[in-house]
């Protein structure tokens, strides 16, 4: 019997379909990986923004990860929103009874409506519990700025160092929220620049994009991909699914994860 990589997924329901554990799901599944899916919360949203979330109970999110990776070989840990500091308390203990396990973390501090989806105190718990035990993590240049607490006057690199200095092994700093024509997605292996990626710029507004990418590096790595080519293939797979993205909303756009590849 033939078996998939199998990625385990911690991530928040947002039920318009466009982030969160779907979006995880839906990607995942397109690179041929299984996913499971542990929620972490469950928020209440559409396409426009989050208007509420409630965090499931730490310990059964962290019975259900042990149940399932017990049961199966996890190839690869996708972590998205954590939702509390009870929560990253507890993947921080899961984490440290499988660090063989590359973990992928997409550090979700905002929703793209502009709603809070964390606090000082979990940006401090990420830091100190979350990404020391990280292979790579996806901050958007906004998100990095935060978890270095850098004000936005101080260069990329000093950001990245601080960042660093956490011991997450690998840092794909997006572009997307940067003032460059094009947008520019830079890899770092600690704090040393392995590689630079160029996008055009899309002109709409996106629902899910991090996790997509997020969710899709995970697969990559799950697949054992070696990390500058998971990179490029996990942003060129997220830019596809961006120029598929259809407007099932009044709001953003939800990128078309299933889209058909161009023959
Ligand atoms: N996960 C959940 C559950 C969310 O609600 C959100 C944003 O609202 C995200 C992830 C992040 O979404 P994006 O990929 O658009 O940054």
């Amino acid at each position: 019997m033939t078996s998939k990589p199998v990625v385990l997924c911690l991530s928040g329901l947002d039920p318009s379909g466009g982030a969160g554990i779907q979006a995880d799901i839906e990607a995942i599944s397109y690179q041929g990986c299984h996913p499971t899916a542990v929620i972490t919360a469950l928020t209440v949203q559409d396409t426009r923004n989050v208007q509420h979330f409630e965090c499931v109970d730490a310990q059964l999110i962290l019975r259900q990860a042990r149940t399932v990776l017990n049961d199966m070989k996890v190839n690869a840990i996708k972590i998205g929103m954590l939702g509390s500091v009870a929560i990253a308390d507890a993947i921080h203990c899961l984490l440290r009874e499988y660090p063989q396990i590359p973990v992928i973390l997409d550090p979700i501090l905002a929703a793209g409506g502009g709603s809070s989806l964390s606090t000082s105190h979990l940006i401090d718990a990420i830091n100190k519990l979350i990404l020391p035990y990280t292979f790579i993590t996806t901050p958007n240049t906004i998100e990095a700025r935060r978890l270095a607490a850098c004000a936005e006057t101080i260069d990329r690199q000093l950001v990245i160092e601080c960042i660093a200095q956490t011991g997450v092994k690998h840092i794909l700093l997006t572009g997307t929220h940067a003032s460059t024509q094009e947008v520019e997605h830079h890899l770092y292996r600690g704090s040393e620049h392995l590689q630079s990626f160029q996008y055009q710029r899309l002109p709409g507004e996106y629902h899910g994009s991090g996790c997509t990418l997020a969710a899709s590096l995970a697969a990559f790595i799950a697949r054992q991909t070696e990390i500058v080519q998971a990179s490029q293939q996990a942003l060129d797979y997220t830019y596809q699914s961006l120029t598929h993205a259809h407007a099932p909303g009044t709001g953003q756009l939800v990128p078309d994860r299933s889209f058909r590849a161009e023959p």
